[in-house]
Parts: structure tokens; C-alpha cells; sequence
């Protein structure tokens, strides 16, 4: 199908009825290839109105906390086999930071939203024209990044890092990975189930 013939009319959100036809539901419809400004836009209307349901529910709770935990566990190990102290001399002395403009592009509306429940603020704008939406001054500003961020480890890193702790840190990125995965799937089906099971065709 033509995205245009779908391209939604407000932020990506349609209002349909429901099986029983009792409640208007909304309906994430924005594939990976809208513009970043309109997939955070969607991501933000999901997260006002439906936020605080989707954390109520035990497996995404459970998920999260998971999740969380595993980021954290990344950038822990990360730090501790070198691979942050490596970046951050290649951003200062290089200026070569691999987060560039286009990245952005590989988000969908969930990933974004995963940002959001986790507490963490979209940018509104780019911070450096030819960098990725999400790079700040200090790096990455987002918790939830995608699996091409996560799991990249450039001919540098391989160069200055021994091998046995690259394999630590490929090992937590696998947990990380793995977990965000399993929570972009578990939102994807609560708000699936929010819907009418003949809704219009799911983009995600
Ligand atoms: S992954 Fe490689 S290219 Fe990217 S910031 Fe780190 S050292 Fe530089
Ligand atoms: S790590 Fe963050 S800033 Fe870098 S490309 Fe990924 S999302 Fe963008």
C-alpha cells in the first residue's frame, strides 16, 4: 500500500470503535519511515493517554525494570572494559562520533514511547546538524536506543580493546537487546488488545 494513502491526519492517531463498538480506541499507524518529529509526536500522544495504564500492566512492569537494568548493566561494562573512555577520546580528539544525522530514522513510534515511560524526555530539536536527533552534548540522550546503536563496536574498539572484554560487553549488549525486544513486543500487544481485532493494518 501507499504510505500517503495512510499517512494518519493528526500525529499519526486514528479513532476507531472497538469489537463491542463502545469506546473509541487510538491506533498507532506510523511506520519507521515518517519524520522523527511526527513519530515523537505520536510516541507523546500514546504516552499522555495511555502511559500510566501500560505501566500498570505486570509483564511490562516487570519488563521495564528488566530493561532498565540491563541498559545500565551495558553501560557499566562498557565503562569498565575501556569502551567509554575509547568514544569519548575519539568524539574530543577525532570529532568522530559514529551517531549521525539519519539514525533517527531506524526508530519506530514504540521505541520512542519506551523513552517516554522510562522517564526520559524526547529532544524537540537536532543539537548538531549533521548528528543523529538523539545526540546531546554529552552523548546519547536517550535510554532506549536501537539495536544498531547498542550493538556497533567500530575497527577502533576492536583495535584498542582485548577481545575477552569485547566478548563481556557483547554479552550484555545480547541482554539488552534481547529484553527490548521482548518489551517492544509486549507494549505492541497491549495496545493491540486495545483494539478492534479487524482494525485497520498494524505499520508497526
Ligand atoms: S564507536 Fe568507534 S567511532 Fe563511535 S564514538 Fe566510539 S570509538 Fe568513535
Ligand atoms: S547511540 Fe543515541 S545518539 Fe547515537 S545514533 Fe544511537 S540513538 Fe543516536
Amino acid at each position: 500500500m501507499n504510505k500517503k494513502s495512510i499517512r494518519p491526519q493528526r500525529a499519526g492517531m486514528d479513532e476507531v470503535k472497538n469489537a463491542k463498538g463502545h469506546r473509541n480506541i487510538l491506533i498507532p499507524r506510523m511506520g519507521v519511515d515518517f519524520p522523527i518529529e511526527e513519530k515523537i509526536a505520536q510516541a507523546s500522544d500514546i504516552h499522555d493517554r495511555w502511559g500510566a495504564l501500560i505501566c500498570e500492566d505486570k509483564t511490562i512492569m516487570h519488563l521495564l525494570n528488566d530493561y532498565r537494568q540491563a541498559v545500565n548493566n551495558s553501560w557499566e561494562t562498557m565503562r569498565h572494559v575501556g569502551i567509554v573512555r575509547e568514544c569519548t577520546a575519539c568524539a574530543v580528539e577525532d570529532g568522530g562520533s559514529c551517531c549521525g544525522k539519519g539514525i533517527e530514522d531506524k526508530f519506530d513510534v514504540v521505541l520512542l514511547l519506551i523513552n517516554l515511560l522510562m522517564g526520559r524526555r524526547l529532544p524537540k530539536v537536532r543539537f548538531f546538524s549533521d548528528g543523529c536527533w538523539f545526540l546531546g552534548e554529552k552523548g546519547c540522550t536517550i535510554i532506549a536506543r536501537h539495536v544498531i546503536c547498542v550493538n556497533y563496536l567500530c575497527k577502533r574498539l576492536y583495535r584498542n580493546i582485548a577481545l575477552d572484554q569485547i566478548q563481556k560487553v557483547q554479552w550484555a549488549m545480547a541482554q539488552e537487546t534481547d529484553l527490548s525486544f521482548l518489551l517492544e513486543e509486549s507494549i505492541k500487544g497491549w495496545l493491540w488488545a486495545l483494539t478492534d481485532r479487524h482494525s485497520p493494518e498494524r505499520i508497526f
